[in-house]
C-alpha cells in the first residue's frame, strides 16, 4: 500500500535530529514493501484525518511550541478524530507535550496543548533532564535506549500507559519511573537521538500498526 505520513509542524518541531525518526519510518515501510508519501502540515495548513495513515511530531523549543499552541485549535477536531479512531503515530518531546492537556514553559507560561491525550506537563526551575536513558517495556518485551533533554515534567493520565519503565535516566518527570506514553496507537517519548534509529523494533511496530489500521 501507499503509506501516507503526516509530518505535523515538521518545519518547526525538528530538534536534535528528530527527523531521523521520519527517515527510519520511511525506510522500514519501504523494506516492508510499501510506498511512502510524506507531507508537512504546518501553521494554517488544514489537517484532514482521512488523508493520513501515520502521524509524526518532533520535538522543539519553547518558542516554537508557543507559536504552534495558537494554531492547534484549528486542527483539533480532525487530529482528535485521527487519534480516537486508532490512527498510528509517534510524538517526541515537545510534540509529545503538545498533544497533552497543557504545557508550562521554562519561564512559567502555561500554554494549552491539543488536549487529545490526557497527560500534562509542568516546568522545573533552572534544571533540565539531560543524559542517556534506558527504559523497559515488559508487555512489548522491549528495552529502548536513547538520549533525553527536556525541562518539562510530564504526568500521565487515564488511558495512557508509559512507553517504558526507567532503568537509567529521568524519564517523564524524574519521580514516578515512567517514560513516554502509549495512548491507543499513538507512541510518545522524550528520546531524541533519534528514538527509532536506535530502536528499530519500535519503528516496525508503528508501521505495522498503521498498515493494519489502513486495511481495516
Ligand atoms: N521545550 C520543551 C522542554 O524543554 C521540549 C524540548 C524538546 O523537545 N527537546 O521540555
Amino acid at each position: 500500500m501507499k503509506l501516507r505520513i503526516c509530518h505535523l509542524y515538521g518545519n518547526l518541531l525538528n530538534t536534535y535530529g528528530d527527523n531521523g525518526n521520519l527517515l527510519m519510518l520511511q525506510y522500514v515501510a519501504r523494506q516492508l514493501g510499501h510506498e511512502v508519501e510524506t507531507t508537512i502540515v504546518s501553521l494554517k495548513d488544514p489537517f484532514v484525518a482521512a488523508d493520513y495513515d501515520l502521524l509524526f511530531v518532533g520535538g522543539g523549543q519553547d518558542h516554537e511550541q508557543m507559536v504552534i499552541a495558537k494554531d492547534l485549535p484549528s486542527k483539533r477536531d480532525e487530529l482528535v478524530k485521527f487519534i480516537e479512531d486508532g490512527g498510528a503515530g509517534l510524538a517526541i518531546c515537545g510534540g509529545y507535550q503538545l498533544l497533552g492537556q497543557y504545557y508550562e514553559t521554562a519561564d512559567g507560561e502555561k500554554i494549552d496543548g491539543l488536549g487529545a491525550l490526557p497527560h500534562y506537563t509542568l516546568r522545573q526551575i533552572d534544571n533540565r533532564f539531560i543524559g542517556d536513558i534506558e527504559i523497559r517495556n515488559e508487555r512489548l518485551g522491549e528495552t529502548f535506549k536513547g538520549f533525553e533533554n527536556h525541562n518539562g515534567r510530564t504526568f500521565l493520565g487515564d488511558g495512557e500507559e508509559p512507553l517504558g519503565r526507567v532503568v537509567e535516566g529521568f524519564g517523564n518527570n524524574g519521580e514516578d519511573g515512567t517514560e513516554g506514553a502509549i495512548y491507543k496507537n499513538i507512541f510518545c517519548s522524550y528520546f531524541h537521538g533519534p528514538l527509532l534509529v536506535r530502536n528499530r523494533h519500535l519503528a516496525k511496530l508503528i508501521i505495522e500498526t498503521a498498515v493494519k489500521q489502513a486495511e481495516n
